[in-house]
């Protein structure tokens, strides 16, 4: 997945609550000591001091929410971590750069009593570049005499600088109107999650592969389908089933039980169907047919749903007709042709006779609880520190790169950044997410991992 893809992050995905509507973040960027953390604690109307002494202290990226005339926001401190592997200013920015990612916003912060240094200029330079609403801190203006220094703050291009002292509360109401007027009302939605509502499931699959059979088998028949849940928007094509005791929302059912005939473009047209439900939904059960050789289209369809980024359930159907030489053969076709998604979990089902049905939701469930994972930051480094100890990267032309450090910048899937000192192979970064998958988990759902340089 692009990096692009890691913008608009919503406020549930950076503290991973997911029932409230997501709010705008407010990432609060600025090199140590300039006062973040004591303006972070001015702005939620907090006396105790999260303010970190301690040097050598790995945290998250913290996340608070805080409200201004009655609007509501998240807030970002993106200070924090210190790794001695790195010089601070590339720490710094590495951080910085993606609390901004994650930003609808950004809030700045200098100290006008030293003015703005490299490092600001540094910070500067990725604000700009990520394009995002800034809003400019001139901290430490505890009275009317450091004021002059603030106004040198102008020449930063980020236009105007505003005054606070966060120790002292002075000119941050001003600085808070600044703020809102800069976030959106509410962030850009990168898919439409419905909080709290149905999990949506799409069922996929290259045409006779059992889906309708499938469907009227988990639904019923008689095509009962449960009643519509109260505040639930419910799309005509879309069927809201009951499962193993919960409600799922099966997406674009209308297209499944649909025959659709095998004219020509019939292909393309189910191709639409199955990227438009992958769109909406949050896990794909991709079925196949177990009695047949495993088709190029099958394989199509799964990296279909991998790249959408959804969890993954694979079912094989029709486990009525197998018999041992086919049993055989499917095994080896798994290995060879599906060995990309190892991670996804298996059902050997019957739409026919109903074989192992009841499969069905634990696999489901286990995909969306790997989709949803989330590893701390402290976490992740200890495991990184030992895989980079035991396994270092090949030396290439007499360099040898380094993971430096890494955290997780997302969910739904899981998304990695690394941050190196040189390029990694891709054989390398493969070793890494097997580790990774070994170490944590994330069965049933793809994971993306980019790398970042730093010199
Ligand atoms: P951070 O590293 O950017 O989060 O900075 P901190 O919030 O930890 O603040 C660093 C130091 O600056 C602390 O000793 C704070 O008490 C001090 N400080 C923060 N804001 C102000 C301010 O408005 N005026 C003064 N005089 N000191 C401040
Ligand atoms: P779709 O095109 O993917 O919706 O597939 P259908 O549900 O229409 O099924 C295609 C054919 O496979 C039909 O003749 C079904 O009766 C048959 N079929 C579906 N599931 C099974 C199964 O589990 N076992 C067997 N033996 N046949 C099945």
């Amino acid at each position: 997945m692009a990096l692009a893809a890691e913008e608009g992050f919503d406020g549930e995905e950076l503290d991973g609550e997911g029932v409230h509507a997501p709010l705008p973040i407010l990432a609060v960027v600025g090199r140590p000591n300039v006062g973040k953390s004591t303006l972070v604690n001015r702005i939620i109307g907090r006396r105790e001091a999260v303010v970190e002494d301690k040097p050598g202290v790995t945290r998250d990226r913290v996340s608070y929410e805080a409200t201004w005339n009655g609007r509501r926001f998240k807030l970002v401190d993106t200070g924090g971590w210190e790794l001695d592997v790195l010089g601070i200013d590339a720490m710094v920015a590495a951080q910085a750069e993606l609390g901004i990612e994650s930003a609808d916003a950004v809030l700045f912060v200098v100290d006008a009593t030293v003015g703005a240094t490299d490092t600001d200029e540094a910070l500067i330079k990725l604000i700009r570049r990520a394009g995002k609403p800034t809003v400019l801190c001139a901290n430490k203006v505890d009275g009317q005499s450091t004021e002059a220094e603030a106004a040198y703050l102008w020449s930063l291009g980020l236009g105007e600088p505003y005054p606070v002292s966060a120790l002292h509360g002075r000119g941050s109401g001003d600085l808070l109107d600044a703020v809102m007027a800069a976030l959106p009302e509410a962030p850009p939605q990168t898919f439409g999650v419905a909080p709290g509502g149905p999990r949506r499931v799409a069922l996929i699959g290259r045409p006779n592969v059992g889906k309708s059979s499938l469907l009227n088998k988990v639904a019923g028949e008689d095509r009962v389908v449960v009643n519509e849940l109260a505040g639930t928007t419910r799309d005509p094509v879309d069927e809201l089933i009951e499962l193993g005791g919960k409600t799922w929302k099966f997406i674009d059912t209308a297209g499944i039980r649909r025959r659709v005939h095998l004219t020509a473009g019939a292909d393309f047209y189910a191709s639409l169907r199955t990227s438009s439900a992958l769109e909406k939904a949050e896990v794909a059960v991709v079925l196949v047919d177990a009695s047949e050789t495993l088709a190029e289209q099958d394989t199509r369809i799964i990296s279909m749903a991998v790249e959408a980024g959804r969890a993954v359930v694979i079912a094989y159907n029709k486990w009525d007709q197998m018999d041992e030489e086919r049993r055989f053969y499917l095994e080896r076709e798994i290995e060879k042709d599906l060995v990309q998604v190892q991670w996804a979990p298996r059902v050997n089902v019957s739409a026919l006779t109903g074989r192992h049905m009841e499969k069905l939701v634990p696999a489901i469930e286990t995909a969306l609880a790997g989709w949803e994972t989330r590893i701390t930051t402290a976490r992740l480094n200890a495991f990184l520190g030992e895989l980079v100890a035991a396994h270092p990267h090949p030396i290439r032309g007499g360099k040898q790169p380094r993971i430096l450090f890494g955290t997780q910048a997302g969910i739904r899937p899981p998304r990695f950044v690394l941050f190196a000192s040189g390029f990694l192979e891709a054989g390398y970064r493969r070793f890494v997410e097997r580790r990774l998958r070994e170490e944590f988990g994330f069965v049933g759902t793809p994971i993306s991992i980019s790398v970042r340089v730093r010199e």
